[in-house]
C-alpha cells in the first residue's frame, strides 16, 4: 500500500498539470473566487468567470495575433491582462483597484512579478505576500470583480478569435 501511495505521490508531484493546478488553488479547498461568491452572492457570475479562466489558462498555451493591437502573443490571457495597448484603461482600473487596497508592500510585490507570475497571482486570488485575513479577502473580491470586466471586453471586441 505504501509503495503504491509513494508512486502515486511522485506522479502527481511531477505532473505539470498538477503543479499548475496547485499554483492557482489550495488543493483541498474551493478556489478563492468561490469563497468570495459565498460571502458576496452578487459576484457569482464573476466568480464563475474567474474559475473558468483558471481551467482554460496555461502559460504560453495559445499563441496568436491580437486583433486589437496587431501584436503576436504567446498566450491570450497574459496579453490581455498585461500587454495589450488597447486594454490600457482596463489595466489602469485594475491597478487602481489593487493599489487602493492599501499596503504599499502589496503594490511593490505585484509590480515585481513577471507577467506570467502576475496572471498566476491574479487567477489564484491570493496576494503575493503574507497578509492578514481582511486583506486576503479584499484582494480576492477586488480581483474577482475587476477580472470580470475582461469578460465584457472580450465579448464586445472579440479580439482573440
Ligand atoms: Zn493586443
Amino acid at each position: 500500500m505504501f509503495k503504491h501511495g509513494k508512486i502515486w505521490e511522485n506522479r502527481v508531484t511531477s505532473n505539470s498539470d498538477t503543479a499548475h493546478f496547485l499554483s492557482l488553488h489550495d488543493g483541498s479547498q474551493p478556489h478563492s473566487a468561490w469563497q468570495v461568491c459565498k460571502h458576496l452572492p452578487r459576484l457569482k457570475k464573476a466568480s464563475h468567470f474567474l474559475v473558468r479562466l483558471c481551467a482554460l489558462w496555461r502559460p504560453g498555451n495559445l499563441p496568436g495575433t491580437c486583433r486589437l493591437c496587431g501584436t503576436e502573443f504567446q498566450d491570450v490571457l497574459t496579453h490581455a491582462l498585461c500587454q495589450c495597448v488597447v486594454n490600457e484603461l482596463f489595466r489602469d482600473n485594475l491597478w487602481c483597484a489593487l493599489i487602493n487596497l492599501g499596503p504599499i508592500e502589496l503594490s511593490v510585490n505585484l509590480h515585481q512579478l513577471t507577467d506570467c507570475d502576475l496572471v498566476t497571482c491574479l487567477l489564484s486570488c491570493k496576494p503575493p505576500m503574507d497578509a492578514d485575513a481582511e486583506l486576503v479577502r479584499h484582494f480576492a473580491e477586488t480581483v474577482t470583480t475587476e477580472l470580470y470586466k475582461l469578460d465584457k471586453l472580450i465579448t464586445i471586441s472579440k479580439p482573440f478569435q
